[in-house]
């Protein structure tokens, strides 16, 4: 089932991704971590694409459910389709998005918890936190990895989070960029801040590569397979 929604706010969250506030006639129903779809026409939007029909692109809703609004966060990248799509909507356009659905939800507040993204991989970490920070009861590690500071996405968000909350620990590692912070991928960070590495449950999103090598790294931690909830963005897509 598709519906209508509107954009109502457009910000500029680094300089490649954008925030939009869509609003749509009714609640949105979901749990925090779930996606929903843009949906549109391509000849009609005069973009180019290579698949022929409509294209349907995944998107997470970054807030909290409860309202006729959401949140999306949506990188732009110079050679694709809905995210250049997206990027050249402006206030007050109508779009087509699709029901929200999806796995990677907060499975338990009560137990210590880990969540592991890198680039737009953030998007449904940053519900699912709001999530645990409002009914959890654990530790709480947010591990980020990003090319560099400028686009680190949430950062004011997240610092924020850290100070309200004592059982949170926020790490970004960048890849791209020495700094007074840690470097390099950010899942060989995890066991320097984790007492209890085997008895945390990890939740982690990100490009495909990114969650085979978290999946490997947290294997070797000696972390069971069912304490890790995973989401590889789209099959064959690059790197960041
Ligand atoms: C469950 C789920 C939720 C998602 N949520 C979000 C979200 O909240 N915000 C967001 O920005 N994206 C999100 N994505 C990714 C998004 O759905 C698209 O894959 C992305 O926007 C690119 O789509 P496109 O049509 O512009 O590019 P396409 O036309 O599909 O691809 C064109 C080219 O873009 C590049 N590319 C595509 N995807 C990626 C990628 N993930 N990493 C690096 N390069 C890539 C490649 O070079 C590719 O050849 C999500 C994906 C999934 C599976």
């Amino acid at each position: 089932m598709s519906f209508e929604a509107t954009i109502t706010s457009i910000h500029e969250m680094t300089p490649e991704v954008k925030q939009f506030v869509v609003e749509a006639n009714g609640e949105f129903e979901y749990e925090p971590g779930q996606h929903t779809t843009v949906q549109f026409d391509p000849d009609e939007a005069g973009i180019d694409a290579e698949e022929d029909g409509t294209v349907v692109r995944p998107y997470t809703a970054t807030n909290l459910p409860g309202t006729d609004a959401i949140t999306l966060a949506i990188k732009r990248y110079d050679d694709g389709t809905a995210s250049v799509y997206m990027h050249e909507r402006e206030t007050g356009d109508t779009i087509t998005l699709g029901e929200l659905e999806g796995n990677l939800t907060v499975r338990d507040t009560d137990e210590d918890v880990a969540f592991v993204s890198t680039g737009t991989g953030i998007t449904p970490m940053i519900p699912m936190l709001r999530h645990y920070l409002k009914e959890g009861t654990g530790e709480v590690y947010f591990f980020y990895g990003e090319k560099t500071q400028e686009s680190i996405m949430y950062r004011e968000t997240l610092d924020t989070f850290e100070t309200e909350h004592e059982n949170l620990s926020v790490i970004y590692s960048l890849s791209d960029e020495e700094w007074d912070g840690p470097t390099g991928h950010v899942q060989e960070h995890i066991e320097d801040h984790i007492d209890d590495v085997a008895n945390t449950r990890y939740y982690t999103c990100g490009v495909p590569q990114m969650v085979v090598d978290t999946k490997e790294r947290l294997d070797e931690l000696g972390v069971p397979d069912d304490h890790v909830v995973s989401e590889g963005w789209e099959d064959g897509a690059v790197g960041e």
